[in-house]
């Protein structure tokens, strides 16, 4: 079997989920599992609708639900109205229902956060669900209107979670488990089987969210405990990419690329995929590939255990913007045992990762990449040691596998974005990246003028 993940723009309408129904046919006999996320920018929206309900905005709060259910309906009908199934208008009924449903209960969640005038994040999740609730409801219809012999499965009874809502880590062996006793008897039937991705549920049944973009890492769990030949992440580009083309339009298609360069390009900031996407796949060696739904001829790109050798130096260049470092300096006791450790410590105090961490013989960098709790973690830093922030950062990351062997990379790198100011260096302890921080307003630039330095000429094997 495989999973097949279709994100956001991969169903944002009618058109993208009729592409869709026509990709799966075409996979039929590998008998899919079929993940699917919300519409695209629901989750936003969605977002919205808990914040101004907390903020008692509630004639927003109205509108944003009246503007979400009319697209949901009128997608609906767009699709079902024109299956030429003989069943296709009652389906259209009971499905239209249901989403009135939907759209009563958030309305009835929302008034409650309104009342309460607190938004927990649990009633958060509770609210964002809604978004591949939705979609995924609106999918197995159609495919089932057009002869798909499919199942709606709901994600909460088999993707089991702990209970920090809205990034809530899986727990592996409870989900390994429910996975296959939910999913399997449909496969085996069959059938195929549409679930949401993004959702889960705590063991007491609560619902919760794994993090943005977490359908990505929804299809890798899934495919890792049903055991996959494959896990399919179809989105709206050919496929990793040299670089994100919003910035470097002429950013080439990766053929071919390993695990662990995935991982750190989707962790340094390449939003193609989920950077936990990799881990379940990398323990059961799963090859993930990324497709494009606009675009199903393209080759796509196949993530493997092991890369094929490159003729170019590095595979991909990721960036992040709205980056904070945080600087700790102490004469005193830089050296001494448990420095780190006590300043680490407060980074999990306040649940914030840090991403890239630099040393001298004073002081300790570090890059953040949630704010949320900056002024309380500077404010226990400074019982370790004079602490300040800087604002409007970026991390830059180069990956590859051959930096591990090429000597020079680096010399050549910096020389090409001389210009430049460069804040902290970094070469990961992966030894397949290397990593430095830039102003904001530089990223773009710098990003273009590495990709023209690396990727002016591309090993064809590899790239396309
Ligand atoms: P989905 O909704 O399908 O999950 P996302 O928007 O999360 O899609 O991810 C796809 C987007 O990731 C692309 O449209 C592209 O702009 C962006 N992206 C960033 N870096 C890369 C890269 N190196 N290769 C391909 N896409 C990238
Ligand atoms: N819908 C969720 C989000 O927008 C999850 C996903 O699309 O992967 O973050
Ligand atoms: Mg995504």
């Amino acid at each position: 079997m495989i999973v097949m993940k279709f994100g956001g723009t991969s169903v944002q309408d009618a058109t993208a989920i009729n592409q869709v129904a026509e990709i799966v046919k075409s996979k039929i006999k590998l008998s899919p599992v079929v993940v699917v996320s919300a519409m695209s920018k629901v989750t936003d929206a969605l977002l919205r609708i808990a914040q101004t309900a907390h903020d008692r905005d509630y004639e927003e709060t109205k509108r944003i639900i009246r503007e979400l259910c009319e697209r949901h309906v009128q997608t609906a009908r767009e699709l079902l109205a024109q299956a030429n199934a003989p069943n296709a208008p009652t389906k259209l009924q009971e499905v239209e229902q249901e989403i009135h449903q939907y759209f009563a209960d958030l309305d009835n969640l929302a008034r409650s956060v309104a009342t309460l005038g607190e938004l927990t994040p649990r009633s958060k999740d509770a609210i964002v669900s809604f978004g591949e609730r939705l979609s995924s409801l609106i999918i197995a219809a159609t495919f089932q209107a057009q002869g798909i012999n499919a199942e709606l499965v709901d994600a909460r009874d088999f993707l089991i979670t702990d209970n920090h809502f809205t990034c809530a880590a899986p727990r592996m062996d409870a989900t390994e488990a429910r996975t296959r006793t939910t999913l399997l008897p449909i496969l085996n039937a069959g059938r195929v089987a549409v679930a949401q991705g993004f959702i889960g549920a705590t063991l007491e049944g609560v619902t919760t969210t794994i993090g943005r973009g977490g359908s990505d890492y929804s299809a890798a769990i899934i495919g890792a405990a049903l055991n996959a030949t494959a896990i399919e992440i179809w989105t709206d580009v050919d496929g990793l990419l040299t670089c994100d083309p919003r910035v470097v339009p002429e950013a080439r298609r990766i053929r071919v690329i390993s695990f662990a360069e995935a991982a750190e390009l989707s962790f340094f900031g390449a939003k193609v995929l989920h950077p936990s996407t990799v881990l379940p796949a990398v323990e059961k060696k799963i090859p993930v590939q990324i497709f494009n739904t606009k675009n199903p001829a393209s080759e796509g790109t196949l993530i493997l255990a092991e890369a094929p050798p490159s003729r170019n130096l590095i595979k991909a260049i990721a960036f992040k913007r709205g980056v904070t470092v945080v600087n700790v300096n102490s004469t005193r006791m830089l050296l001494a045992h448990g420095f780190l450790r006590g300043i680490f410590d407060v980074f999990a105090k306040h649940q914030t990762s840090v991403d890239v961490v630099t040393t001298s013989e004073v002081s300790v960098s570090m890059t953040l990449d949630s704010t949320d709790r900056l002024a309380a973690i500077k404010r226990d830093l400074s019982a370790i040691g004079e602490v300040n922030s800087e604002n409007e950062k970026a991390i830059v990351c180069v990956v590859g596998d051959n930096l591990k062997f090429t000597p020079g990379v680096a010399a050549r790198l910096f020389q090409a974005i001389s210009n430049f100011n460069i804040h902290m260096i970094s070469q990961g302890a992966s030894e397949i990246n290397l990593t430095f921080v830039v102003e904001n307003r530089d990223v773009e630039k710098v990003v273009r003028q590495l990709h023209q330095e690396f990727f002016a000429e591309v090993d064809s094997t590899v790239f396309e």
